[in-house]
């Protein structure tokens, strides 16, 4: 059994956090804008040069990085490793690679009525821009971004989750031994910060977290113009269909919801089972859980690769989710124990769960899966495409119509077919969701994408064709730009 104590209590953090007060902040921004002008003509190597001396700094605060997690969420080394440390190195090692070509001018073809001119693409700096973190990989998706931002060129004011204190503190001495401010300013804060932030006028904003807060950032962000890139969430649906390989579909949703306690953007949220299919699976899914996380309920509340929930305020709204399940009639199927003191809820699965029932309402973020059953594919692809747009969907089958349907008929941030949560790993993939999901993509060349402005520049060449179309417009010059216009009728070659 786990020793309560050795789990930091929420409600007194590490180290309180030290809100800066709005002249503060304003005053970093201030600092950042002769050196944003700057970094507008850094070349490749410069980024790179940056880029390699925050992986060694990570590197080299390891050890401290999985105490941090230890203390903020019970994680285990091997999950910081995976999931925390592994997709950072894994965007640098991305970036040092690439970030020379990314930058590069891709030249453009000329149409029909720009001939006679030469066009390119330059992927310019915006310029001074936020990264505001959740708590869920506070490591992961501060640094993420973190890359990107300086792959392409911009200052940063980075600002983490509050809930993460040990872990925001580490993170606050690595940025501080990168970086001198005017490059990267790191402050931690809760919501009053955030907010104090999105007064200024960034260039661009990169927000990762609910969707009701992504909301507040757009609308401050409508306040500038400035533009916005928002990686949120919302319910994930997971479809197991009856040809599905129901141990391998069983093993892997099991690994994907329980990964991070379930406190996972892209964590399958419900599970749409074919009915003729969901007895064999639900046994699929209790000898895995048994597998991965320990053969008892003591067994799995001991186990030391079971991360905790975040803070008090999340095991009582989880507990409260549960109970509202149950209380509607909701069977409990495997967990269902809940350990406030130690932040513990067990990997729980919930069959019979009724309509109206908050852990179908709500995004679960917590190890709560509830599975619902279908038996007509249309109807299914019709009931994902009655909620909000999801950030992820799983799909498993053997069957590639079915595949091709639930692809087709439905919107999602990403898909996977056969395996679950992987898209996140894949840095040639744009990672991203789609209206209430979030906006615009993260990650490899999309993520520097988001982080600078495709800026088209044309040049003129003695080929003045455009002189075609200036006045004075005699009959003749008319009929020739009708004639232009007719052309276009033809297709291109
Ligand atoms: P959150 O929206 O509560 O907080 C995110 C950040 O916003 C934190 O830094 C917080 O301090 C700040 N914030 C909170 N309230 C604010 C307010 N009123 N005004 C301005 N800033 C405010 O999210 P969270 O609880 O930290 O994270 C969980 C959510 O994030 C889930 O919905 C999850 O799906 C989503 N998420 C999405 C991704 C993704 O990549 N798409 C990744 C991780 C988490």
């Amino acid at each position: 059994m786990l020793n309560p104590d050795n789990l930091a209590p929420t409600s007194a953090p590490a180290r309180p956090a030290s809100d800066a007060t709005p002249e503060q902040l304003r005053r970093a921004f201030d600092a950042q804008a002769a050196v944003a002008l700057r970094l507008r003509t850094s070349t490749a190597r410069e980024r790179a040069a940056r880029i390699r001396k925050l992986r060694d700094a990570l590197l080299q605060h390891r050890e401290a990085l999985h105490e941090a997690f230890a203390q903020d969420m019970h994680k285990s080394p091997a999950e910081v490793e995976a999931t925390e440390l592994l997709p950072v190195m894994d965007e640098i090692r991305h970036a040092l690679g690439r970030v020379g070509r990314w930058m590069k001018p891709q030249g453009v073809w000329p149409t029909s009525t720009s001939l006679g001119t030469r066009a390119a693409v330059h992927y310019q700096p915006r310029g001074r821009v936020l990264i505001i973190a959740p708590w869920n990989y506070p490591f992961n998706l501060c640094f993420g971004p973190l890359v990107s931002a300086v792959a392409a060129g911009n200052t940063v004011v980075l600002k983490p989750s509050e809930m993460t204190p040990a872990v925001a503190a580490l993170m606050g001495r690595i940025v501080a031994q990168v970086f001198p401010p005017e490059e990267v300013a790191y402050f931690e804060g809760g919501p009053a910060t955030s907010q104090a932030l999105l007064d200024l006028p960034f260039d661009h904003i990169f927000f990762t977290g609910s969707p009701a807060v992504g909301k507040i950032v757009m609308a401050a962000a409508a306040r500038h113009l400035a533009s916005v890139t928002l990686e949120l969430g919302g319910k994930s649906p997971t479809l197991i269909d009856e040809t599905a390989d129901l141990a391998m579909a069983a093993e892997t949703v099991m690994w994907g919801k329980f990964l991070n306690n379930g406190q996972t953007c892209i964590a399958p949220d419900y599970l749409l089972v074919h009915a003729s299919v969901k007895a064999p699976f639900i046994e699929h899914c209790l000898s895995a859980l048994q597998r991965l996380y320990g053969a008892t309920a003591q067994d799995r509340q001991g186990n030391p690769d079971l991360t905790r929930v975040v803070n008090a305020r999340h095991t009582d709204r989880l507990a409260a989710m549960l109970q509202d399940a149950t209380s509607r009639g909701a069977r409990i199927v495997a967990g269902g124990e809940v350990a406030a003191a130690e932040r513990y809820i067990a990997p729980t699965l919930l069959d019979n769960v009724p309509e109206g029932a908050r852990v179908l309402e709500e995004e679960i973020f917590g190890p709560l899966l509830p599975i619902c059953t279908y038996t007509d594919l249309d109807s299914a692809i019709a009931g994902i495409n009655a909620g909000p747009k999801p950030l992820a969907l799983y799909v498993f089958s053997r069957n590639a119509q079915h595949v091709d349907r639930v692809v087709q008929g439905t919107s999602s941030g990403g898909v996977c077919v056969n395996t679950a949560m992987l898209h996140f790993a894949h840095g040639n993939l744009p990672f991203g969701g789609v209206n209430n999901s979030g906006l615009g993509n993260a990650h490899g060349f999309y993520g520097f994408k988001a982080f600078s402005h495709e800026r088209a520049v044309l040049r003129g060449t003695p080929l003045r064709l455009v002189k075609m179309f200036f006045p004075p417009f005699t009959a003749g010059r008319t009929r020739l730009i009708r004639r232009v216009v007719d052309s276009l009728r033809l297709p291109m070659l």
